[in-house]
């Protein structure tokens, strides 16, 4: 891949009227300035992790970046504020994606501080008008589930949003599975499609829900070592107020290949 630094200069002219046309049919369209920006910086990345870097970028509000690996490639998304960062930034970006680096982490941590004017504000409520919420399903209502665990466990003060998630396009057989998940960004829980199922017991799905509110009140944080915490202890203490909570995790031991099977049609 053949990557060629742009650079647009203008032509000084005289006439005023004729730079200021000049300027309009020259100026660079923001998309492919941002094209521009963002092949140099997958060649950044890509002499640091000698692998070929495929970048994103978007304008989330607050995952600023995720990364993947496909066999050789590594494909990362990143917020913009990483279009012009300086090369120790990108180094750490390297570092980091390579060997979870924790220094690396943590100066990447500070950059994004530093940077934190660039985050577009937009509030949960905005973000979730543009979503569709399928919180009723065929066997388990999840708006309801979520009121009653909300009042239950905590005093009705979780301000977030349920829905089932998108049936997924998989159809061979899983090896995994996300049950739930939770996005700071616009305060919605989604559910897997696949608990929607008569065969899944009403405390499994209470469970799941229940998880995902804790990550609401307990956000991801930095452990002792560095690394990032999903679940801290606190949050996992938490979890095993839940009612049915032993219940529900032998369920799951038991039936998980019965998930992992479902076959989910869309709605
Ligand atoms: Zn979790």
């Amino acid at each position: 891949m053949a990557r060629a630094k742009k650079k647009n200069l203008t032509k000084k002219r005289s006439s005023p009227a004729g730079r200021i046309a000049r300027e309009q049919s020259t100026a660079p369209e923001p998309n492919r300035l941002l094209k521009v920006w963002r092949r140099v910086l997958e060649r950044r990345l890509r002499t640091r992790l000698r692998a070929p870097v495929a970048v994103d970028i978007h304008d989330n509000t607050h995952t600023m970046l995720t990364f993947q690996r496909y066999r050789a490639l590594w494909r990362l998304r990143l917020h913009h504020m990483f279009l012009a960062a300086p090369d120790e930034v990108i180094q750490a970006l390297a570092d980091f994606v390579r060997c979870g680096d924790s220094e690396a982490s943590g100066l990447l941590d500070r950059y994004i501080e530093r940077n934190k004017v660039f985050i577009r504000r937009v509030s949960p409520e905005q973000m979730r008008k543009r979503m569709r919420l399928e919180p009723m399903g065929q066997h388990h209502d999840l708006g309801r589930i979520f009121e009653r665990l909300n009042l239950r466990y905590f005093d009705g003060r979780i301000n977030a949003a349920i829905t089932y998630g998108p049936a997924p396009r998989v159809t061979r057989p899983r090896k995994s599975i996300k049950m739930g998940s939770y996005s700071a960004d616009s305060r919605v829980i989604r559910i897997h499609p696949a608990l929607d199922q008569p065969v899944v017991p009403r405390y499994f799905v209470e469970w799941i829900v229940f998880h995902e509110m804790l990550h609401h009140v307990y956000r991801t944080r930095r452990g002792e070592d560095g690394r990032r915490c999903i679940h801290p202890p606190e949050f996992l203490e938490h979890e095993r107020k839940f009612h049915d909570f032993a219940r529900a995790q032998a369920w799951e031991a038991e039936n998980l290949d019965l998930l992992l099977r479902a076959r989910v049609s869309a709605q």
